[in-house]
């Protein structure tokens, strides 16, 4: 059995199908269909937006045998060899890896001739910022008189490096991160499709976590199928990104609101138990508050399908419009020093204490001491009341935040036991970059070093911010800074991704088989022709 991972197996094959790049597609249609072609085009755009597969329709577009269409026919030989891949005059390069003059050269050697059975040669360039001046030069002097059989597609993530000479001989078109509720119901296609059920807000959190890419949409959904055992859930996916429960961050800004410093400590502390990552904690206070801000001043602007908008709205009755700003910039500065803290807890516990210190006193005539913004309804702790009052080193709440180091932690900072699986379980990491590490085979390591290895189907994994994140979590965990060298090749085996979904096997062919000797079941399949459905037996633990 083999399994074809979703970002390939949905990848669009029309542009009918391409989500969220309409005004692309309308203007290349347009285009198409009025014959009107150009010799160079330009896609740019973010990681995972869809460039290289609009590409490959465009490819379609121009070489359908029915005819230069924006609907290639998707039957014809030109239209199934370029959905496999082994077109002949259509050719991919990665310019990452081949930047060098003489592989440009030898390309556009090439391009003089005539093209093989398609009506045009197709040169798709991923990535062309990358190229080296020199290949610029000689892709130039081709785009300045291109023979009339050849079309060039660019695609690039950073246009700024592109020299103006070229841009100006391209047509160009930007393409846009794609909005959340559009992954979603992508998302919800796919799932439908595959006959796998699912919890939207799930799907949505897989959305937010995909910042606009609907490649890391699709490569988490994968992940979250295997983890859910084929089924999509709001508590598994919220566990497998390492996302934070919502509910802890309005627990805090509660707190916040009724000036609680006690219980704002309390929350982070529960949050430290269950090891949750501060830094992402840190970015969902942000994507909040932001969402409060907007509750304030443009309460229409608040999607309706946002899951928490009655939470939201209740914060923003409690807060004034200049608490969020402040909190907002407090949280930000929180993240960005979160690095420099003694440890996430302090540093995260310390951007709490300030978002309370630094409340802006209600404005207004009356020289009570107290805002009357909301009644607290727990007993204001007098240290808080005090720290506040002050606005200034000022003995602080009880319980500061930098708990001593618990001692496991402190162990585990002395050495590693060569338990790879077992080290990405305890790292604090989320989203991408803790699916980067759960496809990781760990080929070596030395003191203070690791060398890794992704298998090829998941090197678009191997993002430089992904690899950092890994790291970071890796010397954190050891209390010292770690080098960790990535490589793509064969694995024997034994990612823990892979681990995870044989235990998860293992334990669904237990529990199937428990089902199965049950003589209640056996007594209903032997005299009621019942059928034991099984996907429907899920492991108890
Ligand atoms: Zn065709």
């Amino acid at each position: 059995m083999s399994y074809q991972v979703l970002a390939r197996k949905w990848r669009p094959k029309t542009f009918a199908e391409l989500a969220g790049q309409e005004h692309v597609v309308r203007a290349l249609s347009n285009a198409l269909d009025q014959q009107r072609l150009h010799h160079a085009y330009l896609l740019t755009g973010t990681r995972g937006v869809g460039k290289t597969t609009l590409a490959r329709i465009l490819a379609k577009s121009l070489n359908c045998e029915s005819g230069i269409t924006s609907t290639p026919c998707g039957q014809c030989a030109a239209c199934r060899e370029i959905d496999g891949g082994r077109f002949v005059d259509l050719l991919e390069l990665d310019a990452a890896s081949n930047t060098g003059i003489d592989n440009m050269r030898e390309v556009l050697d090439n391009a003089q001739y005539a093209p093989t059975s398609g009506r045009f040669k197709v040169y798709i360039i991923d990535e062309v910022h990358m190229l080296s001046k020199a290949a610029f030069n000689s892709m130039l002097k081709t785009l300045e008189e291109p023979p009339e059989h050849v079309k060039f597609i660019l695609a690039t993530t950073d246009p700024q490096k592109i020299p103006v000479t070229v841009l100006s001989r391209c047509l160009q078109f930007n393409l846009k991160q794609i909005p959340p509720p559009v992954i979603v119901g992508h998302l919800q296609q796919v799932l439908q499709q595959e006959a796998i059920e699912f919890e939207t807000p799930a799907l949505q959190l897989l959305a937010r976590a995909a910042s606009g890419s609907m490649r890391d949409a699709l490569s988490l959904l994968d992940q979250a199928i295997a983890h859910g055992a084929g089924r999509v859930e709001e508590a598994g996916v919220r566990f497998m990104l390492g996302s934070i429960d919502q509910t802890y961050l309005f627990a805090i800004l509660r707190a916040l609101a009724a000036q609680d410093g006690a219980e704002l400590m309390a929350q982070a502390q529960r949050m430290e138990e269950r090891s949750l990552s501060f830094d992402a904690a840190l970015q969902d206070m942000g994507t909040l508050l932001h969402q409060i801000a907007l509750a304030q001043t443009v309460p229409e602007a608040l999607a309706d399908d946002v899951p928490e908008r009655a939470d939201i709205l209740a914060l923003a009755q409690a807060f004034g419009a200049e608490d969020v700003q402040l909190y907002y910039q407090i949280v930000l500065h929180g993240r960005r020093d979160l690095g420099l803290a003694p440890d996430e807890l302090a540093g995260f516990g310390m951007t709490l204490l300030r978002m309370l210190a630094f409340t802006p006193q209600a404005t207004g005539s009356s020289p009570a001491p107290q805002p009357q913004r909301k009644p607290a309804p727990a007993p204001v702790p007098a240290a808080a009341i005090e720290y506040r009052a002050a606005a200034a080193p000022a003995p602080v709440v009880e319980e500061p935040a930098p708990a001593p180091v618990p001692t496991d932690t402190a162990a585990a900072a002395s050495a590693f036991d060569g338990d790879w699986p077992a080290l990405v379980g305890k790292l604090k990491l989320g989203g991408m970059a803790k699916m980067l590490a759960q496809h990781c085979e760990l080929k070596s390591a030395g003191a203070g070093h690791f060398a890794l290895c992704v298998p090829e189907e998941h090197k678009h994994l191997l993002e430089k911010v992904y690899q950092e994140r890994l790291k970071t979590a890796i010397g954190e965990h050891f209390g010292q800074p770690w080098r960790v060298d990535f490589a793509v090749g064969a694995v024997t085996g034994v990612t823990p991704a892979v681990l995870e979904s044989r235990d998860k096997q293992a334990k669904q062919a237990e529990a199937i088989a428990a089902i199965e000797q049950d003589t209640f079941v056996r007594e209903l399949v032997e005299n009621f022709d019942a059928k034991v459905v099984e996907s429907s037996i899920k492991p108890i633990h």
